[in-house]
C-alpha cells in the first residue's frame, strides 16, 4: 500500500487531502493518507505533500515535535517524491532541498493574491490555472523550471521534488497530485 504523508501543522492541508484522494481514484491506486504531526509519523511514507499556509507558523508549530527535522532527513535520505506548494516551497528552499532560491511575500501588497493562467511544461500538459495567495517568488536562476506566469518561473522540478509558488489543491486539476502518486508507485514497484 502506498503511504502518502501530508504535513498537517498548518495551512491548506485538507484541500490537499481531498485532491490526493481524488487523484488516487482517477489512477485506480490504493493509497493510505497519513497525517504527519510529529516526528514518529514520518517513517514508512512513500511520498509527501508540504501544503501552503504560513511558513513561520509552520515552523513554530513543528518545533515542539521535531516533525520537520525528521522529515528533511527522511526526504534527503530516501529521495521520496515531494510536492511543496507555496509555504511548502519556501521550506524546501530554505532547507536547501531544492537549490532554487525563493523570496517570501514577494508579489507585494496590492496583488498578493490573484489568479492567472499559467503555461507549464509537465507530463505533456501546457496549461494550468494558477491560484496565488501571498505567494513567494523564485529568485535568481531557477533549476529545471516547469511552470511560468508570463516569463516568470513559478514552478520547478528538482530530482524528486516539485516546488510550486501557486496552489494546485485549490483547482480541479489533479496533474501534480497524480504525478506524486505515480512516481511513488514507480519507486515502490522498482524496488
Ligand atoms: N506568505 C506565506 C509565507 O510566507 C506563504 C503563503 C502561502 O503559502 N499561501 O509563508
Amino acid at each position: 500500500m502506498l503511504v502518502i504523508g501530508i504535513a498537517m501543522l498548518q495551512g491548506s492541508r485538507h484541500e490537499h487531502m481531498e485532491s490526493i484522494r481524488k487523484a488516487s481514484e482517477d489512477l485506480d491506486a490504493e493509497i493510505e493518507i497519513r497525517e504527519l504531526r510529529k516526528s514518529t509519523d514520518v517513517d514508512g511514507i512513500h511520498a509527501v505533500i508540504l501544503p501552503g499556509g504560513e511558513s513561520t507558523a509552520m515552523k513554530i508549530a513543528a518545533r515542539s515535535e521535531d516533525l520537520y527535522e525528521e522529515l528533511w532527513k527522511y526526504i534527503a535520505s530516501k529521495q521520496i517524491p515531494v510536492l511543496g506548494t507555496c509555504a511548502g516551497a519556501i521550506l524546501l528552499s530554505q532547507k536547501n532541498l531544492i537549490s532554487t532560491k525563493i523570496r517570501r511575500n514577494a508579489f507585494g501588497r496590492q496583488i498578493n493574491s490573484f489568479e492567472s493562467e499559467l503555461s507549464i511544461d509537465f507530463e505533456d500538459q501546457d496549461r494550468f490555472h494558477g491560484v496565488f495567495i501571498r505567494a513567494p517568488r523564485f529568485d535568481g536562476k531557477a533549476v529545471n523550471p516547469i511552470a511560468w506566469l508570463d516569463d516568470e518561473v513559478v514552478g520547478v522540478s528538482e530530482n524528486n521534488i516539485i516546488a510550486l509558488t501557486f496552489h494546485p489543491e485549490l483547482t480541479d486539476n489533479l496533474l501534480f497530485h497524480q504525478w506524486l502518486i505515480s512516481s511513488a508507485k514507480h519507486n515502490l514497484d522498482s524496488k
